[in-house]
């Protein structure tokens, strides 16, 4: 007898849903005879006018209350996509973030399945080369014959390498220069050798391993300096939690999922793996969900919202880069995938890696809870040792770049080595001022300073995207020579042009690398080292191998330790030893040059030793002296409104309106972005030692009547002050 027979002879059931949009609410309808409920099961349902996708999360018997509701319209699916322990997962983040339930459901489904469809996806065949020559091919189709093994190749694999390229598989296919085969997705593929590990290596994957396979919820704390081979312990770990017939889910930063880490993962492990990020079509995302939701594949590598992955039984969840901030979503629903890991890992008593050189302090205090521990590694991968540091004042020096870091960069260049140059900040400068009048060029829309692109000849808003043209005098005063301050990759570029002519210099930040397929070119570049310098952000400065790199350059180092955010001094730190981390992956005798013009600041001398534990040090110290977390919970709350009087307004109404003990109400103030995209927007911040009286508090607020025009965020566990 099926669910739905048993629950029949009951009497008349009633399917509680959860639209897939931002509805809020739970809603009820009848279940029609032809409709056999599931919970977790996709139905199409209607509301107001309209039919939406919907998931069942209860079956329950029809009560007085219920008369009048409407019927699903059907189910979408034959079998449920989801298990109840997501479902669970789901409703506590809704709860606990203070998120609607639809928007956080939604995060479960790839946009292709939020639609009312059900599924037809093309079979996923293996690409193989003909012998038909290619020499009247143009060079975007024979990089794609290339990337071809001859042992072929998955085509969603191939996709994930070089995304965008269905049309041109296509047609090679039809000119005959590669033929598609369907293989069936059992036959596992062709694995790379492991390492023999190192005596830190054993120890971690034996410590680890012990814990999986006594089925338990444990979290590792995995503090692992740079290069020291964290990556062995979680394949390694995976793969023990695979052979006791678990699945593993790996994430990583939004960054780090380059097409060198899906490719590295893939050639490690045995079995088919799904990825999953934002970058790859609607329809790819929607193949690599029902490779885990219908063929049972047990391996998924991704960002953040892999965390609601319809993976089941889990053994072992990895979050790599554990303090990277990418982990944090900062619009929707404010989730933060490191922490929902370790409820995820609980519910299906499984084992969390929580992965990094410099663990948040929230991580690294976790360590003390029950049921958790740290691993420390703390070496180097045979020869190759951390890069010495060194530090150069930069007061009274001219222009980005040091005679210490100039001589230095030649002297690498000269033996055929590499160098990165580390500035946090793409265009030429940070802001354009008028030195007669002083004011600073800023766009319509928001209240920060235009970033100066001297290679476009434009002033930018990098928050909404506004461009104007350089003006050829200060608008407000007329005065000639608006003056560039602060400084960008572009700035940086041009100072490197002038003192190492002729050098093959590489620029990586989000206004070049503008495609998957860029960002590919230019790290294989690095690595076959037809590049000398490379001037970079972020963007190349965490979790890349590059073996020829052996000296880095921070040029502006203190550029977030000023920043309002009381996270700002870690971050720094954090920021920094990831950069210098890139050096001397291969060999001893490497060197980063931090410039700054705070050379004796506790934090640039923390770094400077790699001392992450003094740097903990003086961080705990101001975090408890002022309450921040660790040793407190908060939660930010910000108004916006097209009038500022209209966002302060409620925003102090709210503010005032906590009175529950225990809880304090800081600010309101003017956000630090005071006006962003036309709105004007002030925040204050709830604390509490007391989690439970924060929601409560929290509760207060949103039950308060908002005015039209205003919207309110609320954000549990903030990362983003501005
Ligand atoms: P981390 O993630 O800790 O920064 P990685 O996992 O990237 O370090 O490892 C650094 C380098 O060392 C990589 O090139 C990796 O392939 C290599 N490696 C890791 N473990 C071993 C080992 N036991 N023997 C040889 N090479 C190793």
């Amino acid at each position: 007898m099926c669910l739905h027979d048993s629950l029949s002879s009951m009497g008349a059931l009633i399917a509680d849903v959860v639209i897939l949009s931002n509805i809020p609410k739970v809603l009820s309808y009848s279940i029609p005879n032809d409709v056999s409920p599931k919970v977790g099961l996709r139905v199409a349902a209607p509301v107001r006018k309209s039919t939406r996708v919907g998931v069942i999360i209860g079956i329950r018997e029809s009560s007085e209350s219920d008369e009048g509701l409407k019927d699903l319209a059907c189910a979408l699916d034959e079998i449920p996509f989801i298990a109840p322990e997501l479902i669970e997962l789901i409703s506590w983040t809704s709860k606990y973030y203070h998120a609607g339930i639809g928007p956080c459901m939604a995060l479960a489904f790839p946009p292709y399945l939020r639609q009312c469809r059900t599924i037809i996806l093309d079979e996923d065949p293996v690409i193989f080369r003909t012998d038909r020559e290619n020499d009247r091919l143009g060079p975007h189709q024979k990089s794609i014959l290339d990337a071809i093994p001859n042992t072929g190749i998955r085509m969603s694999t191939l996709k994930d390498l070089l995304p965008g390229i269905t049309q041109k598989i296509k047609a090679l296919a039809k000119r005959g220069f590669i033929e598609l085969k369907e293989v069936p997705c059992s036959s596992a593929p062709s694995c790379s050798a492991t390492p023999e590990y190192t005596p830190d290596q054993h120890k971690a994957i034996s410590e680890i391993t012990q814990a999986i396979k006594a089925g338990r919820f444990h979290a590792y704390v995995l503090h692992g300096i740079t290069g020291s081979g964290k990556t062995e312990v979680y394949l390694a770990t995976a793969m023990e939690a695979i052979k006791l017939g678990k699945s593993v889910l790996y994430l990583v930063p939004e960054i780090a999922l380059t097409p060198q880490t899906i490719d590295m993962v893939k050639s490690r492990i045995p079995l088919k793996v799904a990825v999953f990020h934002s970058g790859l079509s609607p329809k790819d995302r929607a193949r690599e969900f029902m490779k885990v939701a219908r063929e049972g594949v047990k391996f998924v590598l991704g960002t953040r919202s892999a965390i609601f992955s319809p993976l089941r039984e889990i053994g072992l969840i990895v979050v790599d880069e554990e303090h990277d901030s990418s982990y944090k979503q900062e619009d929707g629903v404010p989730y933060n995938a490191r922490d929902l890991s370790l409820l995820r890992a609980k519910n299906n008593s499984a084992v969390v890696i929580l992965g990094s050189a410099t663990p948040s302090m929230e991580t690294y205090d976790r360590t003390r809870l029950p049921h958790s521990s740290l691993i420390t590694m703390t070496s180097r991968i045979g020869p190759a040792k951390l890069p010495e540091v060194e530090i150069v004042d930069m007061r009274g020096i001219q222009g980005p770049l040091s005679d210490r870091l100039i001589r230095e960069m030649i002297d690498t260049i000269s033996k055929g080595e590499q160098v990165l140059l580390f500035i946090n900040r793409r265009g030429f400068s940070a802001a354009l001022v008028c030195p007669g009048c002083g004011k600073v060029l800023k766009g319509s829309r928001c209240d920060r300073s235009l970033t100066y692109h001297k290679a476009k000849g434009k002033a930018l808003c990098h928050w909404c995207g506004f461009t104007m043209n350089l003006p050829e005098i200060c608008p407000s005063c007329g005065c000639l020579d608006m003056k560039p301050i602060g400084m960008g990759t572009e700035q940086v570029i041009q100072a490197v042009q002038k003192v190492s002519p002729g050098k093959r210099v590489l620029q990586i930040d989000s206004d070049e690398m503008t495609t998957v397929k860029k960002l590919t070119a230019a790290l294989d570049a690095i690595r076959a080292g037809s590049v000398d310098i490379i001037v970079g952000t972020q963007m190349i400065a965490k979790g890349h191998d590059f073996p020829l790199l052996t000296l880095v350059g921070v040029v502006y180092a203190e550029q977030l330790l000023y920043m309002p955010d009381f996270r700002s001094g870690e971050r720094t730190f954090q920021q920094i030893v990831q950069v210098a981390g890139r050096a001397g992956r291969r060999k001893s005798d490497t060197k980063v040059i931090i410039q700054t013009y705070v050379p004796d600041h506790p934090l640039i001398q923390s770094i400077c030793g790699y001392d992450y534990q003094a740097m903990m040090e003086i961080e705990r110290g101001i975090r408890k002296a002022t309450s921040f977390p660790p040793y407190s919970h908060m939660a930010r709350c910000v108004v916006s409104s097209k009038k500022d009087k209209t966002a302060r307004e409620f925003s102090f109404q709210l503010a005032l309106s906590v009175n529950i003990p225990g809880v304090e109400a800081l600010g309101p103030a003017p956000a630090p972005i005071a006006l962003l995209r036309d709105h004007f927007r002030w925040h204050f911040i709830l604390r509490s030692k007391n989690r439970g009286a924060l929601h409560k508090a929290i509760d207060i607020i949103e039950r308060m009547h908002q005015p039209q025009e205003t919207d309110l965020k609320i954000d549990v566990d903030p990362y983003s002050m501005m």
